[in-house]
């Protein structure tokens, strides 16, 4: 539940309070500005045109006032490792059979059931990596997952309640006394 704005704690006053969400959703403006570019043609005369450009900006405030954004657990270096190692092996086969005969001799249906083939090692090693090798990793990496998701939902709910006194430059969580500036913002989660 979202409570409604209180009064600053440093000025003890509403009329400069609002919502930090507010003031993130209207913190973006899209422009188009136009920009010259230069083609040469086939005799290398250039040629000049201008093109629209459509650029998004944010106020230094809102950017100040993002959103907590939600942490990423990586995969483990090892299935990494595995996965790459499966297009290594896919191009080493490509390699070895590109200065073998063997494209020439032998009928192109074979030789298209090797491509398609060699073309799913990566897949093969991705499984082997996923469900064999590090199972027990993933299982682990998507608790880790689950509970960074969790931490980033409790955080966004306090974002939500985060107001913003423009008088002060101050943020605070409403109906709370403590304030503290935009460039803080992370002293007010917990
Ligand atoms: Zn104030």
């Amino acid at each position: 539940m979202i409570i409604p704005p209180t009064d600053c704690p440093v000025c003890q006053r509403i009329d400069c309070v609002q919502r930090v969400p507010a003031i993130h959703r209207s913190s973006f403006s899209t422009h188009t500005r136009m920009q010259m570019r230069t083609t040469y043609d086939t005799n290398n005369s250039p040629h000049t045109t201008t093109v629209p450009v459509t650029e998004t900006h944010q106020t230094p405030l809102g950017s100040l006032l993002n959103p907590p954004r939600p942490g990423r657990v990586p995969l483990d270096t090892g299935e990494q490792l595995v996965i790459v190692l499966g297009f290594i092996l896919m191009f080493v086969v490509f390699y070895s059979f590109g200065k073998s005969n063997f494209f020439n001799d032998w009928n192109s249906n074979l030789v298209l059931a090797f491509f398609a083939m060699t073309l799913t090692l990566p897949l093969w090693t991705w499984i082997l990596a996923r469900f064999v090798l590090f199972r027990k990793v993933n299982r682990e990496r998507r608790e880790r997952q689950q509970q960074e998701k969790e931490i980033w939902q409790y955080r966004y709910q306090q974002w939500e309640q985060f107001c913003y006194c423009s008088r002060c430059d101050a943020v605070f969580v409403s109906g709370t006394s403590e304030a503290v500036s935009p460039q803080q913002i992370e002293q007010l989660y917990t």
